[in-house]
């Protein structure tokens, strides 16, 4: 089928280069980025993402995938059309609807002069109701097409995670598929037709509250564990062992028990808000969602509190921060627990040096004042102490040496590590 996808981030270019290959479709991605999709064109990657710049290349070079940045081209020239682009939060917490509001009416206007069936998706996360009241009235105001006879429209929700989002997209555990109409969802269940996975066939708007109670759901196993783990550090007990007994309950399960320096990412903080804020307009009170949210933005700068039980002034210490990413296997620092450990020491007047083997240019962007490094070791040299806030697998090679180097050998982890080196020398956030 050919396939067009209308925002290529982190979402629109695994799904474009998944769907050419998985499904041999033949995708033109689109964006309003030029720089992005001169380099998709040239086969080169814009976003670092495992896996991803091999399949884009060789997508690009058999000629299933191209980039523009003319929706219009792209959606006439199609028969799917995904709206993949950004849905960030406003500062009340909200949903911030206006790129998909704006690539609605760009998808509408391509649909003008189209004759055949086309089907819009909606990928983006949105609340409920979404894709029924925005989405669908830009499209039929700007093509003058009615909506379940003119053209279908889906919401199919993205599940899939960053560091490992190509494979994630391939190998989903489900795919839902939201339909305004029958035909809509079987042509998108067609165009799944390679992915032998469960297909869920729902409304619309339970598609789009499937992405939210998912995503609140997980975030709220993360400030779950960590609230028990801040009762682990008080009473000396490892928060690990105790995610392990409780993991092996099947019915509980052991993914999302890790406890540390609190979730981040473009998508856990800024969904459990999304859902909380569209129930407060609902007139319900979001009291799981609120502790989550409360729960993590606490936790987030629990290690500069504990480093000052080993520095109750900071002021002229210079403090390493390894890790900036929000998670490792990602260049993406949106709501990192990094940038504000790295604000708290700022404010108490620490020196910071920091490094990240991937996200140090999107750090620069937020914290242009501190010093950075070319690697760990350098970062390690004369600190008074080091936090670990993300667990790249590297930092695992920390050594007895590298800390002689420091000023004083004292790692605080945000994140479980498994280096080798002597108790009296490293202290998890919520583990002995
Ligand atoms: P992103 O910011 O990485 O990418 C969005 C892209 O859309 C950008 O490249 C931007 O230039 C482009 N864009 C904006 N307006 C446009 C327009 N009118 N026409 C064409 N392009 C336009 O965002 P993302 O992380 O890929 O997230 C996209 C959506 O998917 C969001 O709703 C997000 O919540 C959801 N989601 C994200 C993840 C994730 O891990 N990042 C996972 C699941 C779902």
């Amino acid at each position: 089928m050919d396939i067009s996808i209308v925002g290529t981030g982190y979402v629109g270019l695994p799904a474009g280069a998944g769907l050419a290959s998985k499904g041999n479709h033949n995708v033109t991605c689109v964006d309003i980025d030029e720089e992005k999709v001169e380099k998709i064109n040239n086969g080169e990657c814009p976003i670092y993402e495992e896996d991803l710049p091999e399949l884009l290349e060789k997508m690009v070079e058999d000629g299933k995938l191209s980039a523009t940045t003319n929706t219009s081209d792209a959606v006439h020239n199609s028969e799917i059309t995904f709206l993949a682009v950004g849905t960030p939060m406003q500062e009340d917490g909200s949903i911030n609807l206006d790129y998909i509001k704006q690539a609605a009416e760009d998808i509408g206007e391509g649909l003008r002069d189209k004759e055949e069936y086309h089907v819009v998706v909606v990928k983006s996360t949105v609340v409920p109701g979404t894709t029924e009241n925005e989405v669908i009235p830009r499209i039929e105001e700007k093509s003058g097409k009615k909506a379940g006879e003119d053209f279908g429209v889906c919401m199919n929700p993205e599940f899939l995670r960053e560091g490992t989002a190509l494979n994630d997209f391939l190998n989903p555990d489900r795919i839902v598929i939201g339909e305004l109409d029958e035909k809509s969802g079987s042509k998108i269940e067609e165009m799944y037709s390679a992915f032998d996975v469960p297909k869920i066939r729902t409304s619309l708007q339970a598609a789009e509250l499937i992405k939210y109670a998912s995503n609140s759901l997980l975030a709220t196993k993360i400030s779950f564990i960590n609230e028990i783990g801040n009762l682990c550090k008080e009473l000396n007990i490892d928060v690990y062992e105790v995610a392990d007994g409780v993991g092996l309950d099947h019915r509980i399960n052991r993914d999302f028990l890790d406890s540390g320096a609190g979730f981040g990412g473009s998508c856990f903080p800024k969904d459990v808000r999304a859902l909380a804020s569209f129930m407060e307009e609902k007139n319900l009170d979001p009291k799981i969602l609120n502790d989550t949210i409360q729960v993590n933005e606490e936790q987030k700068t629990k290690l500069v509190e504990q480093l000052q039980d080993h520095y109750p002034d900071l002021s002229g210490k210079t403090i390493a921060v390894l890790g900036l990413a929000f998670k490792p296997g990602t260049d993406d620092i949106r709501q990192s627990p990094a940038i504000d450990i790295i604000s708290e020491l700022k404010y108490l007047g620490a020196e910071v040096k920091a490094y990240d083997p991937k996200a140090i240019e999107n750090m620069k962007q937020k914290h242009p004042e501190i010093q950075y490094t070319s690697n760990y070791e350098e970062a390690l040299k004369d600190a008074d102490a080091a936090l670990i806030v993300t667990d790249w697998k590297e930092f695992n090679q920390i050594s007895r040496e590298d800390l002689q180097e420091m000023n004083k050998a004292l790692i605080l982890e945000g994140r479980r590590m498994e280096y080798k080196i002597d108790k009296e020398n490293r202290k998890g956030v919520t583990w002995p």
